[in-house]
């Protein structure tokens, strides 16, 4: 049975709740569910239904195309100006020898590193400190376009521009220009955590809030930049904070279209203020990306970090929504395994990614940062998979 008679059939189910059945149609006609609608399906929707609805919309935009890319991360710092309660990766200012602080040096050594390897994009995110200011990464940014100027710089989020840009004394539209003409070339989605006021101050009380992270994004968008946007989801707050996350950015993307991505990323509850508060269960994370696929219609890709929720949960979340697992990573960022998860040295090779897409019977596409193609892999056979195995056989009687 193909996704479009799956939903047929579930549509013609007797048992199916009437809010349950609008919703299942509106989703067949194509049609916006509305902020009620969101709320009941993360209260009353079992994954199976959620299932059959958000790999519908996956396999009508994407067929069985799963991407990837190969990045590597650079963290300048973990040193931060703020104090996050979620956060297990920075070190307060105060006890900044716990902490590294890069130079631009060091960063351009970083980027350095790959210069043999076939990378399409560095992402850049850390903490927050004031020495790491508009000069700081405008001469970083024009260091690694002159080194390599294929490279796709993909750079911080409002979290740091908020600071950076009120530190320079400039609106967010000429910080984010200056930002782009030193050589950024998009921003990916952090620090979005969960919008509303009444969580975000209990969990991340003083960085930028909702409409500073918005307009920054929104003003990226007018310069013609393509960002990404995040929700961190599965700790204090409740469902309905999730679905008007969500559609503050639904309404973004009305306006601008500059979103590529959303990706829900999973709370972890080791080495921070929030070690009380239990993690969500694989279902629950499940049903989260399903539920971001049918709500955000506007949004061309739903993202899955692989190496936050594991190799496994990747794989399962391709039939729930999500058509892109993210990167090669090569071990290079910190920020996931220090918060708990799985994967403590995180790095697949192209193979490694490539073959886990195909477990499940989907096409990897490794893509660059705007979603162009580089190389389908769904025919390519890698040499090492289709060499013959020898074993050595014990000998008997010798
Ligand atoms: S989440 Fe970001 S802004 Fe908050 S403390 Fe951690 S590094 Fe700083």
């Amino acid at each position: 049975m193909d996704t479009t008679q799956k939903l047929a059939f579930l549509i013609s189910d007797k048992d199916l709740s009437p809010e349950l059945l609008a919703i299942a149609e509106k989703v067949e006609r194509e049609e916006r569910i509305s902020f009620d609608d969101g709320v009941y399906l993360y209260k009353y929707a079992e994954l199976g239904y959620l299932g059959v609805l958000a790999n519908y919309i996956r396999e009508k935009r994407h067929g069985n195309r799963t991407f990837f890319n190969r990045n590597f991360h650079i963290e300048p710092t973990n040193v931060c100006v703020y104090s996050c309660n979620f956060c297990s990766y920075s070190r307060l200012i105060k006890n900044k020898e716990e902490g590294w602080e890069m130079s631009v040096d060091a960063m351009i050594d970083a980027l350095k590193k790959y210069d043999n390897e076939p990378v399409t994009e560095v992402h850049i995110t850390g903490g927050v400190v004031p020495k790491q200011n508009l000069d700081f990464y405008a001469e970083f940014f024009r260091r690694s376009k002159a080194h390599r100027p294929d490279l796709h710089i993909k750079a911080l989020t409002p979290v740091e521009y908020y600071y950076i840009f009120k530190k320079a004394k400039l609106s967010h539209y000429d910080g984010m220009k200056y930002m782009q003409d030193a050589g950024l070339d998009s921003m990916p989605g952090g620090g979005a955590e969960i919008f509303h006021p009444e969580v975000r101050e209990k969990i991340a009380h003083d960085k930028c809030n909702a409409e500073q992270w918005l307009d920054i994004h929104e003003q990226a968008h007018k310069i013609g930049m393509r960002t990404n946007a995040t929700m961190l989801y599965g700790h204090i707050e409740e469902y309905w904070h999730r679905v008007d996350h969500m559609e503050r950015l639904r309404q973004l993307q009305d306006k601008t279209g500059g979103f590529q991505a959303f990706i829900p990323l999973k709370f972890r509850n080791q080495n921070n203020q929030m070690d009380h508060v239990p993690e969500v269960s694989v279902i629950e994370d499940l049903r989260n990306y399903a539920i971001a696929r049918i709500y955000m219609d506007n949004f061309d890709h739903i993202k899955a970090y692989w190496a936050m929720i594991s190799r496994e949960t990747a794989q399962l979340s391709l039939n729930f929504g999500v058509d892109d697992i993210d990167g090669t990573l090569d071990d290079t960022t910190k920020i996931y395994s220090m918060a708990g998860a799985e994967e403590q040295h995180p790095g697949m090779s192209t193979r490694e990614l490539v073959n886990l897409i195909k477990q499940v019977k989907r096409e990897p596409i490794e893509r660059d940062t705007l979603y162009n193609v580089v190389t389908d892999y769904t025919n390519v056979e890698f040499e090492e998979d289709v060499k013959p195995q020898f074993y050595k056989l014990p000998v008997i009687n010798s």
